[in-house]
């Protein structure tokens, strides 16, 4: 009958759209939770969608509900992808995530909106030369090593000061904030711990520069954590887009 066409039709819509939509939804209401149990506006907080290893067609299906911020790991593969989107109203954001070599900056400078992960005021450096003077300035935060993990990059809470002090000097740079990836913890304690640790830098570099408004801390398995203490930006990936299958290399 119609009615068995009309529901067996609908269903199919559905399921062939609800991934995105029940993931974004799922998150938006748990940044929601963790807010008001923070006592800050949910609107204080930006979701950074983390889209490293996913087409453009799945960043389409998000920006299609509403999502604008995107984050990007890899350069090769984010050019081709921020290309591709380029003519999207509202235009999207894009957010380098990635570790930063300073053979590659450029492509980044002429294509990206914001960089979280400077470290070494060689990068910093050629960033600022090489955004262009049309563009805004690049919003960049520096990342800082919590823990001592070998693996991670960022640099030293002890480092941050001077570091800090050079990139704000930069012309075509506006320094915004602090970024870190703590050790992993399970524990929401154990993870409150890093993320407090981090926003006590924060409070002190204000100290001298009061402009500082950005703490991009916390991804799919801290996010609540991170808001508890203070993440103005979340990154997540894979509570959005599902598990990563390959990563390139
Ligand atoms: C991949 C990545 C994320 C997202 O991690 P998920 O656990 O998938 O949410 C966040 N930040 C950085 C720097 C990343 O590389």
């Amino acid at each position: 009958s119609g009615s068995a066409s009309m529901a067996r039709y609908s269903m199919a819509t559905v399921s062939s759209t609800s991934d995105p939509a029940r993931r974004l939804a799922a998150i938006r209401s748990q940044i929601a939770a963790a807010a008001i149990q923070a006592e800050r506006p949910s609107d204080s907080i930006t979701l950074v969608a983390v889209s490293k290893t996913q087409p453009a067609a799945a960043i389409a299906a998000l920006a299609d509900l509403g999502q604008r911020d995107f984050g990007e790991n890899y350069l090769q593969e984010a050019i081709g992808k921020i290309q591709s989107l380029a003519d999207r109203s509202p235009r999207l954001v894009w957010h380098f995530i990635g570790q930063l070599q300073s053979n590659k900056t450029r492509p980044v400078a002429e294509h990206f909106d914001w960089v979280h992960t400077v470290d070494r005021y060689k990068i910093a450096e050629r960033l600022s030369q090489q955004r262009s003077p049309h563009a805004p300035p690049l919003q960049v935060c520096l990342q800082v090593k919590l823990g001592d993990e070998a693996t991670k990059a960022g640099v030293t809470p002890a480092e941050l000061p001077a570091l800090l002090r050079a990139v704000a000097a930069l012309p075509r740079l506006q320094i915004r904030g602090l970024m870190a990836l703590p050790p992993a913890e399970r524990d929401e304690n154990a993870q409150r711990h890093w993320f407090a640790e981090l926003r006590q830098l924060l409070v002190t570099c204000r100290q001298e520069f009061p402009g500082l408004d950005t703490l991009s801390m916390g991804m799919s398995a801290d996010l609540t954590a991170a808001i508890l203490e203070g993440s103005t930006l979340i990154r997540v990936g894979t509570a959005l887009f599902g598990e990563r299958l390959q990563s390139p290399s």
